[in-house]
């Protein structure tokens, strides 16, 4: 880690000096109609930047002023996402201008149930290879996945620096390590306020609040206005590093004048606002002063306000608090180490350790809120987990609310431990998890704060996005002002203009074990099939001569019946084999793959006939 290059810089002043307004631009912030004006007050910001610029970054030297610009020729910002639109996850974008471009997050997707086999899956970055030269960094939004999650395939095909907070470098820290990357990657750490200053951009970080500590928005400068991106965020008046949104620093980018906002979309359908994660912490007390037994609770192990929480709780009942699941007990040590997780000396014991202590002395932190099966929460369930059997008296709660799609895992999961004994605490209504995106009041508020320009819906699906973008309109947004982009859409941004213009590649690249890409939908198709009606292997030995038959046919299958149980489709299906073999012979043909084809169709339509199933057939002919 550059911590040099990190402690050189001071933050971004929280004071400014006071100036005598000129006269100009205080007509500009008035009157936002007057177009030449308003250009003026643009370059303002730019100006406004460079004075404040605290990056002590060597410069050869002073920047030419820019002239007015009397040229024809518009200058343009494109942004483009690279993923995140009309999806939940593997958020990356795009800024461009000019000759440089900054890259906002770099996450990861979760494979969905037709994706077989496949671990992750990350963004097509085909259009960053082929601008390789102009990238000048990563700039993180926050530590979760989908917004890191991809960044040791990416940092592999593109070194450049990557910036973060302290504790979204901490995570990324740990996966660069897992992936031998550690020491070739340049990472620099900020704070809120700084601004990295690029040669025609410059970059700044602002506070935000969401379910995991250190998140923050990005604000990319440029002399045609500020690109702002809110990340993921919510609004919380009490979060628990008391640290609230920077308010300030949003209103005064959009009294400046901000071109285009792209916000998080996730909670869109929500009416009102997200409740503060310190309303879980008052439930959680209240919980463990009920319990008798042991308390186990499951949550995002990225949630470290919400472990805090719990080891609080655990403290204030002289419980002492162990972790499972390597994801805990990885960002349980990272916490600590950086200090975003406070614990008392003796509070954290090892998981071997627990049966030292009596029941109504301990609490368990464990991953599998998301009912994922290999996760700690999923093997006590199911008696696999090694150190921990759940009993009756066991308190065990979910503090999370199943992300679409993983409700059925997580309720065998509930039903596996009620069947056990444990008294279960789940749901909504529970008061023991809340979201950490913005719900509509709150997006209305980052809408009327910002006052952006031009508006791009991001994070979230076609629904979300439109959903989004209709909001805004109705907290004063023009509705021409509005786009709802696809991934690989190039957006191109003008002082006066926002249209789509044209695209790039996009797309999903599948990674599955070691291999990046080399699984694709061809595979994919095939492992559908062996998943749904098996495999037939048919095995031949023919005399390459004659093409007379000396061994097999054999037939093998898996996944298709139970052959010990299926003697006579077998004994027939070898026979039309042996047919289809003969007829082969007699008409002189010994081209393989006609033969190959030949058993194929004979035997598909057999079995089909037979069964109403169509298992993969794989013919093998050697020849001697
Ligand atoms: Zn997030
Ligand atoms: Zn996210």
């Amino acid at each position: 880690m550059d911590d040099n290059n990190v402690k050189e810089k001071t933050n971004y002043p929280r004071r400014r000096p006071y100036r005598t307004p000129k006269k100009q631009e205080v007509k500009a912030e008035n009157k936002v109609e007057n177009k030449e004006i308003k250009e003026e007050k643009n370059e303002q910001i730019v100006e406004d930047v460079k004075s404040e610029n605290v990056q002590v970054k060597p410069k050869a030297k002073t920047q030419t002023r820019r002239k007015p610009t009397t040229k024809k020729e518009k200058q343009k910002i494109k942004i483009i996402p690279l993923g995140g639109l009309n999806e939940i996850g593997k958020n990356i974008t795009v800024i461009e201008y000019k000759d440089e471009i900054a890259i906002i997050d770099c996450g990861l997707k979760f494979p969905e149930e037709d994706m077989f086999g496949i671990d992750i899956v990350i963004p097509d970055i085909s259009y960053l290879l082929k601008n390789k030269d102009k990238i000048k960094g990563i700039f993180l939004t926050h530590g979760h996945e989908d917004h890191i999650g991809a960044l040791p395939y990416v940092l592999k095909q593109i070194n450049v620096p990557v910036y973060g907070t302290k504790l979204t470098l901490g995570i990324v820290e740990t996966k660069l390590k897992e992936h031998n990357l550690l020491s070739v990657v340049d990472l620099k750490r900020i704070q809120p306020r700084d601004i990295i200053k690029l040669d025609n951009m410059s970059v700044e970080f602002i506070k935000t609040n969401h379910s995991i500590a250190d998140s923050v928005a990005i604000a990319v400068h440029t002399p045609l206005g500020v690109v702002l991106h809110t990340g993921d965020f919510k609004i919380d008046y009490t979060p628990i590093d008391g640290e609230v949104m920077d308010f300030a620093r949003f209103a005064e980018l959009g009294k400046k004048g901000v071109i285009a906002m792209l916000a998080d979309s996730t909670n869109v359908e929500r009416d009102g606002y997200t409740q503060s994660e310190k309303s879980v912490g008052e439930k959680l007390e209240m919980l463990f002063g009920k319990a008798k037994g042991r308390i186990l609770v499951a949550t995002f192990a990225s949630n470290i306000h919400r472990i805090q929480q719990i080891v609080k709780a655990a403290e204030k009942y002289g419980r002492r608090v162990a972790v499972s699941g390597r994801s805990m007990e990885n960002i349980v040590q990272v916490g600590i180490e950086l200090g975003y997780l406070v614990v008392e000396k003796d509070t954290m014991i090892g998981i071997d350790d627990i049966n030292k202590y009596t029941e109504d002395k301990i609490v368990v932190i464990t991953t599998g809120s998301q009912g994922e099966p290999m996760s700690a929460l999923a093997r006590m369930a199911a008696s696999e987990h090694k150190k921990i059997n759940i009993v009756p008296g066991d308190m065990v709660i979910i503090s999370a609310t199943p992300i679409p799609g993983n409700e059925k895992l997580v309720s065998k999961i509930i039903n596996q431990l009620v069947k056990k004994g444990a008294n279960v605490i789940y749901g909504s209504a529970q008061g023991i998890h809340v979201s950490g995106h913005a719900c509509k009041e709150e997006l209305k508020l980052m809408q009327t704060l910002v006052r952006p320009k031009f508006f791009i819906p991001v994070h979230g699906e076609y629904r979300h996005l439109k959903q989004h973008g209709e909001l805004a309109t109705t907290v004063g947004l023009k509705p021409e002002n509005l786009i709802i982009g696809d991934n690989g859409d190039i957006i191109e941004v003008t002082r006066d203009s926002i249209k789509k213009n044209g695209t790039v590649t996009s797309g999903q690249i599948f990674v599955d074990g070691l291999g990046v890409g080399d699984v694709g939908n061809i595979v994919l198709r095939d492992r559908k099939h062996l998943s749904q009606d098996g495999i037939l292997t048919v095995v031949a030995t023919i005399e390459r001569e004659s093409g007379m038959i000396i061994a097999g046919p054999d037939i093998i299958s898996r996944g298709f019946v139970y052959v010990r149980e299926s003697e006579i489709l077998m004994d027939e299906a070898r026979e039309i084999v042996r047919n289809v073999l003969r007829e082969c012979e007699e008409n002189k043909i010994t081209d393989w793959a006609t033969l190959k084809s030949s058993i194929r169709d004979s035997l598909r339509s057999f079995l089909y006939e037979k069964t109403k199933r169509k298992p993969m057939i794989l013919p093998i002919i050697m020849e001697i």
